[in-house]
């Protein structure tokens, strides 16, 4: 089993000092399951790249067990000792503890440094394959370059199975390229290891800490993590929220945005807008993409003419705040039968969100990346495939209007993009040819002659 990082950051073989092994040594340790060896194949100014050589010894692993239950030749014959498995996690806090910590006396501010990083494995055994490897590591900011291995190149017609090779690459501290690999490798991997306790609870969301509880897939990665044993990873999930909802209190601090609608109000006119083109359209059952704190599903909930609602967005924090704001633990029966809010991410296929009469992006759109826009269209207007779909985003043309707004700036600091009408047009065109709707435009607060209104809103019905 082969783990090899690369820096490419000058001076690279500065990578020695955060891993704590000199790149001109070959060092060994000696771990309960086998031996691992640290070695460099690559150390110049330019390009450092350190190799962690696992060397499992299945037959050991085996008489160390503990209990007498019997062996079957699968106790001695498996992929362990070819495939990073939880031992490798093992290695990496045992072998790299203090790189792991972000500890680095000789170059301390490098630890707490982002560099270019890439982890390469050969061979990583994951449940559910490719799709799995993206949507643990992709959420993260690595870019992810993964391919499924066959059994044998030489017998195609064998196939492939679990195992992929795999290249993680990005800009991060190397700490936290290490917590993740400790973390995600076993739940890639979703076999028998060697922990499965309570403390491994504290020992997930200390290594979660400041990632786990926003990840769009923590559910997923705490039920594996903890051997889907329901207990532990609901207690797990139920920390992980209080921790979410409190990192919020802070954060979040009102911003330009809210200064400048406050004259016009034009939240207010905005769901207002929204509601009335959902009721002429006849939808009852309403997905609200990108809820939020939920202002819209309040309106939404206190209109009788609509039967089920759901809000769905990536942050746990602000579904906390919709949860909170729509009092769902107080409120009556009948009215919170009606709501659901869900933890969902717009640009991954949610077959949760099929079957209703109408979605609504209530400006979501404009806070993703535009490459991400096509894995949103697929996932809302080629899966979802509601009746009626609303989006709602800033009008760039009106920015010159806003007099607090310095020319060329969005309005909103997480905004990724803003569409003038012509922009939004061809965007809106294009999803309809390729999508089988028709589109239609509306203004959204007041009319100026050259720029048209603040917002826009277009409104495709199929
Ligand atoms: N619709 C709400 C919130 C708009 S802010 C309103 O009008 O008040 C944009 C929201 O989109 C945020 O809550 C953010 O968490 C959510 N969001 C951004 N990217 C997302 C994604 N990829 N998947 C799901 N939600 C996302």
């Amino acid at each position: 089993m082969l783990l090899t990082l690369t820096t490419w950051r000058e001076p690279a073989s500065d990578l020695g000092f955060l891993l704590h092994k000199h790149p001109d040594r070959v060092q060994s340790f000696s771990l309960p399951f086998g031996e691992a060896v640290v070695f460099y194949p690559e150390a110049t100014e330019e390009r450092c790249s350190a190799t962690l050589l696992l060397e499992i010894d299945p037959v050991g692993l085996v008489r160390r067990a503990p209990g007498d239950r019997a062996r079957s030749l699968f106790d001695y014959v498996n992929d362990r000792p070819y495939a990073a498995s939880s031992f490798v996690s093992v290695a990496i806090a045992r072998v790299f503890a203090s790189a792991l910590r972000g500890v680095c006396d000789a170059r301390p501010e490098l630890a707490l440094t982002a560099i270019p990083l890439s982890a390469e494995l050969p061979a990583v055994p994951a449940l559910g394959g490719e799709s799995v490897v993206r949507r643990l590591f992709e959420p993260l900011g690595y870019t992810v370059e993964v391919s499924a291995l066959e059994l044998d190149s030489r017998f195609p017609e064998w196939g492939s199975d679990r195992h992929v090779s795999l290249r993680l690459s990005g800009v991060v501290r190397l700490s936290q390229l290490l917590t993740h690999l400790y973390v995600l490798l076993p739940v890639l991997d979703d076999d028998k290891h060697y922990w499965v306790s309570e403390d491994e609870i504290a020992k997930l969301l200390r290594h979660g800490e400041g990632w786990l509880s926003s990840h769009p897939e923590r559910e997923l990665i705490t039920r594996r993590y903890l051997k889907h044993q329901r207990s532990l990873w609901r207690d797990a999930l139920a920390q992980l929220e209080d921790l979410d909802i409190e990192e919020s209190a802070d954060a979040d601090a009102p911003v330009a945005e809210d200064a400048l609608e406050e004259t016009v109000r034009l939240q207010d006119q905005r769901l207002g807008s929204v509601v009335s083109v959902l009721k002429a359209a006849g939808a009852r059952r309403v997905l609200d993409l990108g809820c939020g704190s939920g202002q819209l599903i309040e309106l939404l909930v206190r209109d009788g003419s609509f039967e089920e609602i759901v809000g769905a967005d990536i942050s746990m924090r602000s579904l906390g705040e919709a949860a909170r704001r729509l009092r769902l633990d107080r409120l009556p029966e009948a009215k919170r039968e009606r709501v659901r809010l869900l933890q969902s991410a717009l640009t991954y296929r949610d077959t949760r969100l099929a079957g209703y009469d109408a979605a609504v992006l209530v400006e979501v759109v404009e806070h993703l990346d535009p490459a991400r826009l096509v894995s949103l269209e697929q996932n809302v207007f080629g899966s979802a495939q509601p009746r009626t779909v609303v989006v709602t985003t800033p009008n760039a043309d009106y920015n010159v209007r806003w007099e607090t707004l310095p020319a060329g700036e969005f309005r909103h600091p997480d905004h990724r993009f803003e569409w003038t009408r012509e922009q939004l047009g061809a965007w809106a065109a294009g999803v309809r040819d390729r999508f089988g709707y028709a589109v239609r435009f509306l203004p959204v607060g007041p009319v100026d002659p050259d720029v048209g209104s603040p917002t826009q809103m277009a409104v495709f019905s199929r």
